[in-house]
């Protein structure tokens, strides 16, 4: 599991995971030693406390899994930020967002063949939960930032 895990983000431990009804949940947390404050760009490592954040990432032999991580938040030391905290942050999820990147990626790719009706329902079954509403509002927003 770790190796799955990894090929996320090498920054990431495997800490464990549960089974339930329809989807598989890994727990991870950062291995990182220090994380850059995304205000202003200097290195922190004194956590200030965690949290637990889930989203969805792609599935494993037909599951749906979601990744729950300890997130950190962090103190910046540096008395010029704008921020005295901020949560650690990674390139394989947008701040804030419920899916990978690569999880986004692979509903547009199938919402390119298909009409987001049908994707809404072949991703449902075994991908993520996601909505026709949902996949316009990505097809929309990949349409203006390209
Ligand atoms: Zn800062």
């Amino acid at each position: 599991m770790d190796e799955f895990v990894k090929l996320l983000d090498p920054a990431l431990n495997y800490v464990g995971h549960k089974v339930e009804e329809q989807k598989c949940v890994i727990i991870v947390e950062s291995n990182r030693k220090e994380a850059t404050c995304p205000y202003c760009g200097i290195t922190a490592s004194r956590i200030h406390s965690v949290y637990k954040k889930e989203f969805h990432d792609l599935p494993i032999q037909d599951i749906q899994v979601a990744i729950l991580i300890n997130n950190r938040k962090l103190f910046c030391m540096n008395p010029e930020c704008s921020h005295k905290t901020f949560s650690e942050r990674f390139a394989f999820i947008a701040y804030k967002a419920r899916k990978t990147e690569r999880l986004i990626k692979a509903i547009l790719t199938l919402s390119s063949r298909v009409s987001s009706v049908a994707a809404s329902t072949m991703l449902k079954n075994n991908t993520a939960p996601v909505s026709k509403s949902t996949i316009c509002r990505m097809l929309k927003k990949k349409t203006s930032t390209y």
